[in-house]
């Protein structure tokens, strides 16, 4: 089976949660999603159980990525955390499991096998943008207005 690499978007839709299977990700992505679920201690379960795995791609994955992102135009819409998972996708050879549309075209951009986040009856679902930089909430905005970091995606079930 290909290594699952998880983005942000995939922590914040609880994909690591309901799969037994072998999860990947960055330090810097770790460090951005380690407070989800962290009352019921979901994260570190995870790790404990071997189920998420936590990995620094080389630089020279990196580099590719960042190169590839600026060919794309993509590049001012990926943070550091986009590009270091893009990275290990690439360092792995695995499939990447995202809902962020920029770091998609990049990794596609890269023959890379990209999975989009499933999201079952989406039709009762609406979506609330956050700032991962300062905490504030928006209805819609890809860039924080407040701090200018780069807003992520989170569903809002009713
Ligand atoms: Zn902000």
């Amino acid at each position: 089976m290909a290594f699952r690499v998880l983005d942000a978007t995939s922590f914040y839709a609880g994909i690591p949660f309901a799969s037994q299977n072998i999860s990947y990700t960055t330090p810097l992505v770790f460090e951005e999603v380690k407070h989800i679920k962290k009352n019921q201690g979901a994260i570190t379960v995870l790790i404990e159980s071997n189920r998420l795995k936590i990995v620094e791609p080389e630089r020279e994955f990196t580099e590719m990525v960042l190169r590839k992102a600026e060919e794309t135009g993509d590049h001012q819409h990926l943070s550091k955390e986009d590009v270091s998972v893009i990275a290990l996708c690439l360092q792995l050879e695995g499939e990447l499991i995202t809902d962020d549309f920029a770091v998609s075209n990049v990794a596609k951009h890269m023959n890379l096998k990209v999975v989009p986040i499933m999201t079952k009856g989406a039709d009762r679902i609406s979506w609330v943008y956050f700032c991962p930089g300062c905490k504030s909430s928006f209805s819609k905005a890809s860039i924080c207005p407040i701090c200018g970091s780069k807003t992520r995606r989170k569903s809002s079930k009713r």
